[in-house]
């Protein structure tokens, strides 16, 4: 072994001494940041962890979903969705060729008829080619998480409106990092983790949702606050719930927006 190749194992050593002293003397005034008493480990098979090991899931190459996933719109059928207004009143929403489905003006949200509490969500979504109006009436729609927390579908991509408003906001709470938006009529991809609102059994809120959302792949939601519904006016309300269904927005205003392959995992 060369000079300096034992000068510096002599260093590491001497180096580790000092932490493992750090680490025992816990209680004086520099070392108040190390709280524990145990002596550090001196091998690296005391800090690897082997149990439970994770699950195997086969990822699916896009647009194929995961094999664990809970598909809720491939194109072929709205099987699993069901008026929000009026579940015995068959979804009016329009089949596409293409795999894709298109809101119907004027005929009311859509839910889904399972019921979710915290979810990876992924969704596809894609304005009319010629914009058809401006600000909030420009392919207007939303994905509400628990049929009650939106966030929102919008054609942001030249088109000012209030920020937390614009697309990928959660609506009149946290606007989006950036504009991730891409032009009118090209397909558009929402990967949302969502943690839903919890309350203690006297109705009161013990903790609330959180949302991480990637707007076509950019984060653009990071693991924010969810302060109660997203009301178009007034404050968020906190009504206590269970599991529900996820939404999707007729906005009632022509808005011609469609969704494909849309499908959820269960956390
Ligand atoms: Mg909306």
């Amino acid at each position: 072994m060369k000079a300096p190749t034992i000068i510096a194992c002599a260093l590491l050593l001497f180096s580790c001494k000092q932490e493992q002293a750090a680490s025992e003397t816990a209680t004086t005034p520099e070392t108040q940041q190390t709280t524990t008493t145990e002596q550090e480990p001196t091998e690296p098979e005391a800090t690897e962890i082997w149990e439970p090991v994770p699950e195997k899931v086969s990822p699916g190459s896009y647009p194929e979903p995961p094999a664990d996933a809970i598909i809720l719109f491939n194109g072929e059928d709205v099987d699993a969705w069901e008026s929000a207004d009026d579940p015995d009143t068959p979804v009016a929403w329009t089949l596409n060729p293409d795999g894709s489905m298109t809101v119907a003006d004027g005929s009311g949200n859509i839910r889904t008829k399972q019921e979710f509490g915290d979810i990876q969500l992924h969704i596809e979504w894609k304005n009319p080619e010629s914009p058809r109006a401006d600000g909030q009436n420009r392919g207007n729609s939303g994905i509400f998480l628990q049929s009650l927390y939106e966030v929102q579908v919008l054609d942001s991509y030249d088109n000012p409106t209030y920020v937390n408003g614009q697309a990928g906001a959660v609506y009149k709470q946290h606007p989006p990092l950036v504009n991730a938006s891409k032009p009118s009529g090209q397909w558009q991809v929402y990967d949302i983790i969502y943690h839903a609102p919890e309350w203690d059994g006297e109705g009161n809120k013990v903790s609330s949702a959180t949302v991480t959302v990637l707007h076509n792949g950019v984060l653009i939601q990071d693991h924010v606050t969810i302060e109660g519904t997203t009301e178009y006016i007034g404050w968020p309300k906190n009504n206590p719930h269970g599991k529900a269904p996820l939404m999707l927005q007729d906005h009632n205003d022509n808005s011609g927006v469609s969704y494909r392959n849309i499908w959820v995992r269960e956390l």
